[in-house]
């Protein structure tokens, strides 16, 4: 499994505007204060504070919400956000963030520190890559493609939009997006006929201990990915 952290380089963090205010829409959800906006500048130094933010409708009419952490330090300083969650089956990400927080003191810092915890809702709730729409006979959307959103976009689009321009906008300046290796295992086997190949699945993958069912596929023809679009930091 492959560990990678790479930073910001697909979150938009629009530094230099100003967000209008903090909006509560008046709800709580599981104790937390519901924002549809945050301005950081708002809230009271020295503190940690807990919210759920609004995000895209759901098909049903109601919402997503997102829980956003803000551990606001008692001196000025540079605003950090932690995001964690964009591609729902990278949980390890998620546990590190929360421990990051838990380990803060905003009586002692200086700066803000903002935790975006699981944004990918529906693929938090799956377990899954992908976000799941019913758009267009159902497709599987990747988040992480999708930055910076899109106002009348579909749900995924629409919910990342709203996190650039209502959370991220103007209350960051430099952002850590956390990804690691996700759920299933890749494993690369050569055979030399498909005779090997029924052997080695049916006779020996298929009776290991614990393996409940097998796939293939044939690829007629490999052709080696690249990998330098763009995950270097600069
Ligand atoms: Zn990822």
């Amino acid at each position: 499994m492959i560990e990678r952290i790479l930073i910001a380089t697909g979150l938009t963090l629009c530094a230099g505007l100003a967000p209008a205010e903090t909006v509560f829409t008046g709800e709580t959800v599981q104790g937390a204060r519901v924002i549809s906006q945050l301005d950081v500048a708002d809230l009271a130094a020295g503190e940690m504070h807990r919210f759920m933010f609004r995000g895209a409708e759901t098909a049903a009419g109601q919402y997503w919400y997102v829980p956003v952490i803000v551990a606001k330090g008692a001196k000025p300083g540079k605003r950090i956000l932690f995001a964690a969650g964009v591609h729902g089956d990278e949980l390890n990400p998620i546990a590190a963030v929360q421990a990051t927080f838990a380990s803060l003191d905003p009586k002692q810092m200086s700066g803000t520190a903002i935790a975006l915890i699981g944004p990918s809702r529906d693929g938090v709730e799956n377990t899954t890559r992908t976000w799941s729409i019913n758009q267009l006979g159902g497709e599987q959307v990747n988040p992480n493609r999708t930055w910076p959103g899109r106002e009348h976009g579909n749900t995924v689009e629409r919910h990342s939009w709203l996190i650039t321009h209502k959370l991220i906008r103007g209350n960051v300046d430099i952002g850590i997006d956390h990804h690691t290796g996700g759920t299933g295992i890749e494993t690369e086997f050569v055979v030399k006929g498909l005779n090997k190949l029924n052997e080695l699945i049916f006779e020996k993958i298929n009776r290991i201990d614990g393996v409940l069912r097998t796939e293939t596929s044939l690829f007629l023809n490999y052709v080696k990915r690249q990998y330098d679009w763009g995950t270097a930091v600069e």
